[in-house]
């Protein structure tokens, strides 16, 4: 009776999954030589070696939807152990999961053994903190997110292995969780931010089914660590698409938890502007494969609560620089607990937030002083940024504009004279006293 029964859900089972379908070349139209050399000589050397070495993941998904992959992952039924063997120049990584990384050159391929989710230990939340157990090609397919991202490509066979209806899903635009999604969700909190932000990446839609349970369920987020979120950070500011991609995750309440000032930042006078011109500002630099610091992001995603700090510190009564610097130090450290972005990204952010004060200073030596900063570039692009929302006078960027393209004689005559009486004038001299002034504080926080 049991056993019955326990063939039946198992038949089941293995409806809803579809079983193993091969899709031959002729249907995908995925040939060999869509491949980059050193992800076919990874799969090819573990298949001279008498292993099975799929390309895996979104790489599949990418070349499907006639997009360029990032990288190449390889699945295999080798032992971390056996792919080492393999390949001279890799090496295996990983506590939680063992992987290899096999090295050409400067690419790295990225090789993993097939897993099941048969044992994973999971914590109160149903969140799995242990998962190591190997597994068949099927396992492999199962536990992973979607069935976009379930596909395996043979390059020697031309063949994709489908599980989960993952090629028909594709053509459909549709994106589907594999299992029951709110148990998937449950089980990694993250995935519902993968959800969102591959959606956005990709133009695909998400099934209303994979979509249903992310808003009741989106404070699970709070469970997980803060570097993965910051993993996901970074792929989201980084994806061509991170507008779209933080209006989208708005939408689906998982910001609270992803990134907890954007509401108060949006409510601001100039807010969604702002962030909207600085996202799609980076979106186009990503998109036509122009260099992207994440210290700028960073700095124009937190500018806002700079600002609010600094203004509400001045209307305070603190002196105006010396303000600046205690408002930068409060947000890093905000920055550092609720965002977790580590500090080694915090000195660029900080060098271009305590520039942007230099630029309203056109008399004088200031602003020749200004135009040799080593980073003088990323401040007048910043400068630019919030001219562009409306947050300081466009004439203030394009007086930098000009000046910058000027020559010598006519970046004197483009000198603001201060007129007498002016209140810039009287704070000048205040600042000349021989306690140093506010300026030089400036200077020696770069
Ligand atoms: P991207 O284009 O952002 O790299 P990706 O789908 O390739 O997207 P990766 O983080 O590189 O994302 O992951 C590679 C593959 O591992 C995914 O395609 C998916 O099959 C699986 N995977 C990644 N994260 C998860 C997760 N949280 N749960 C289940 N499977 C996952
Ligand atoms: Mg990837």
């Amino acid at each position: 009776m049991i056993r019955k029964l326990i063939g039946r859900v198992f038949r089941l089972n293995k409806q809803q999954g579809g079983g193993r379908v091969v899709i031959p070349l002729k249907r995908h139209g995925i040939s060999r030589d869509h491949l980059p050399t050193f992800a076919l000589k990874t799969t090819d050397q573990l298949q001279a070696a008498g292993y099975e070495a799929y390309i895996v993941g979104g790489a599949v998904r990418d070349l499907l939807l006639g997009k360029d992959p990032k990288d190449f992952d390889v699945a295999t039924n080798a032992t971390p152990e056996e792919v080492h063997k393999v390949f001279r120049r890799s090496r295996i990584i990983g506590r939680r999961f063992k992987l290899v990384h096999v090295l050409f050159g400067d690419e790295v391929v990225e090789v993993s053994t097939f897993r099941g989710s048969g044992d994973a230990m999971t914590d109160d939340a149903g969140r799995i903190i242990r998962d190591n157990t190997w597994g068949s090609q099927e396992d492999d397919a199962k536990r992973r997110d979607f069935t976009v991202n379930a596909l395996f490509y043979d390059p020697n066979r031309e063949e994709i292995i489908d599980f989960h209806g993952g090629v028909a899903d594709i053509e459909k635009k549709r994106m589907a969780m594999i299992g029951v999604p709110a148990v998937r969700y449950r089980e990694d909190p993250v995935r519902m931010l993968r959800a969102v932000r591959l959606a956005a990446k990709l133009g695909l839609s998400i099934d209303p089914v994979t979509r249903k349970p992310i808003r009741e369920l989106a404070e699970l987020l709070e469970n997980v660590p803060s570097s993965r979120l910051f993993d996901e950070m970074l792929k989201l500011l980084f994806s061509g698409h991170s507008w779209v991609c933080l209006m989208q995750l708005r939408d689906e309440g998982l910001h609270h938890g992803f990134f907890p000032l954007l509401d108060k930042m949006m409510a601001m006078p100039h807010g969604e502007a702002f962030l909207r011109t600085a996202l799609e500002n980076t979106d186009r630099r990503i998109r036509e494969d122009k260099p992207v610091s994440a210290g700028y992001v960073f700095a124009s995603l937190l500018w806002l609560e700079v600002l609010d700090n600094w203004d509400k510190r001045k209307a305070a009564g603190e002196k105006p620089m010396l303000a600046l610097f205690s408002a930068i130090d409060e947000v890093e450290a905000v920055q550092e607990e609720k965002l977790a972005i580590p500090r080694r990204y915090g000195s660029t952010t900080k060098e271009i937030w305590a520039l942007q004060p230099r630029f309203e200073h056109r008399s004088g030596i200031k602003p020749f002083r200004l135009l040799e900063h080593p980073r003088f570039r990323a401040g007048y692009d910043f400068l630019c940024l919030r001219a562009g929302s409306g947050e300081v006078e466009q004439e203030l960027a394009d007086w930098w504009t000009e000046f910058q393209a000027a020559d010598g004689q006519k970046r004197e005559a483009m000198l603001i004279r201060p007129q007498a009486g002016d209140p810039a004038t009287k704070k000048r001299r205040r600042r000349r006293g021989p306690r140093g002034g506010a300026g030089v504080a400036v200077d020696n926080a770069q």
